[in-house]
């Protein structure tokens, strides 16, 4: 009898690709296998994202465009999981528009998908799984990682912080750490199978191991799985700046796997901004924290996060951000227009800044960006980097693709069988994203 098959449409982080991966881990034990064709799909799963109103629509959309499917084949089970689903609202909007919606579970649910499973068979009714804490233990699901040559770790959950734009607090819930041993043996477990490269993931890596029994600081996690036999890149992400310690800035500079890339996420330039934001931190301290990377590790790639025309945000705040951006010169960035999020704090803020202003800023933001990316990959032409090959290139099979430790994506060509290898490559030309080269010997 040929196995059923699933097909899941991820939107969001990291954290929700990685959570995807531990769901494809229980369907394939339920006996499905995977598919990337939708229309084939026996069990649909959409695992969305509210972190802005844009991924949440596009969400309502793909369930729209489900419904037709559902009509012809009655079969299929159609299940919605992830951020979105931990809010009440977003809940019932699918109960009472989508009822073809047959599964509804959220972030802390994923372990009990068989029984959900189990219990939508044998009812055929719609289940609603919704958990608001986190049981660590029931967590430990292994995953069917996407690839064979990096891999997520998960190192801690949820977030304390209540920047006041974000719903990821209230959606993911209170800040966990795992247990320092149950991330070294899943490390060294990565490592016997071969992977090259694992990426540590968190809302806020750099406050890692302070809600443990017996804590330990981040900087000490990466001490012991650095000195773990096999792979030879350790990336992490995200990291909040006021967390940023001088342990870990000189743990960056010694431990020969941590990568030189640092994605510290600024949001803004104005201190007057930042406080509204709550994010704790100033840009002084900032530019200090980035002056102190660049010390230590001199070659370091630094990427951010920008959110343009937050509530109250002057002309002036905005030049404070331009400012800022051209003195880091940061290698790249995800920018967004700032998008209120119900629930949040700030979506209740007065001065909300009109569309158009937002979009002006946002365009003389990106376009100033583009310059300095532009300029730094130009410095890169002539030098040779190391490469972990991903993939083979969309546009053109007989080119290949893949990421510098500092994390800049270049094309080159090459074959199929070096997906996953490492390769040393001469940059010849670039543009303000990619860098192109050719391979030499190492
Ligand atoms: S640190 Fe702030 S932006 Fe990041 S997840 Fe927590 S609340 Fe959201």
């Amino acid at each position: 009898m040929s196995k059923k098959k699933y097909f899941i449409q991820t939107f969001g982080c990291q954290m929700n690709e990685h959570d995807s991966e531990k769901i494809s881990y229980i369907l394939e034990g339920a006996s499905y296998e995977a598919t990337d064709v939708q229309e084939e799909a026996d069990f649909i799963l959409l695992n969305t994202c509210l972190v802005r109103e844009n991924a949440e629509n596009k969400v309502f959309g793909q369930l729209g465009a489900l419904k037709a499917l559902k009509n012809k084949n009655p079969e299929l089970v159609i299940a919605v999981s992830g951020c979105m689903m931990q809010t009440g609202s977003a809940r019932e909007t699918i109960r009472e528009k989508y009822k073809h919606v047959d599964i509804i579970f959220g972030t802390k649910n994923i372990d009990d998908l068989p029984y959900i499973l189990h219990e939508y068979f044998q009812n055929g009714e719609t289940v609603l799984a919704i958990e608001d804490e986190l049981d660590l233990m029931k967590n430990e699901t292994p995953v069917i990682r996407k690839d064979k040559h990096k891999a997520y770790i998960s190192i801690s959950y949820g977030c304390d912080n209540y920047c006041t734009y974000c719903v990821v607090p209230y959606a993911r819930g209170k800040e966990i750490s795992r247990e320092p041993e149950r991330i070294i043996e899943e490390a060294k477990m990565l490592a016997e199978e071969g992977y090259e490269e694992i990426t540590l993931l968190g809302q806020n890596v750099n406050s890692y191991g302070k809600t443990l029994d017996y804590p330990i600081s981040f900087a000490s996690l990466l001490k012991e799985l650095n000195a773990i036999e096999g792979y030879s890149r350790i990336r992490f992400m995200s990291s909040h700046p006021k967390d940023l310690s001088n342990e870990l800035i000189e743990a960056m500079g010694d431990l020969d796997k941590i990568c030189e890339h640092f994605h510290l996420p600024v949001q803004s330039g104005s201190n007057d901004i930042l406080k509204k934001m709550n994010r704790k931190y100033t840009r002084e301290h900032y530019l200090e924290m980035v002056r102190k990377l660049r010390e230590k590790v001199p070659n370091i790639a630094l990427t951010t996060d920008i959110i343009v025309g937050f509530p109250g945000e002057t002309e002036e705040d905005f030049d404070q951000t331009l400012d800022l951006v051209r003195q880091v010169r940061y290698d790249s960035a995800f920018t967004f227009l700032y998008s209120p999020r119900e629930g949040t704090s700030a979506a209740k803020m007065e001065n909300q800044v009109p569309k158009e202003v937002m979009q002006d800023r946002f365009k003389r933001l990106v376009d100033c960006m583009y310059d300095i990316y532009l300029e730094k990959n130009q410095e890169k032409i002539g030098e040779t980097v190391e490469v972990l090959v991903d993939s083979l290139s969309k546009n053109d099979p007989n080119r290949i693709s893949g990421r510098t430790r500092t994390n800049h994506l270049v094309h080159f060509p090459g074959d199929e069988s070096m997906i996953g290898t490492l390769q040393m490559v001469k940059i010849n030309t670039v543009t303000s994203f990619t860098l192109e080269g050719v391979r030499v010997d190492s």
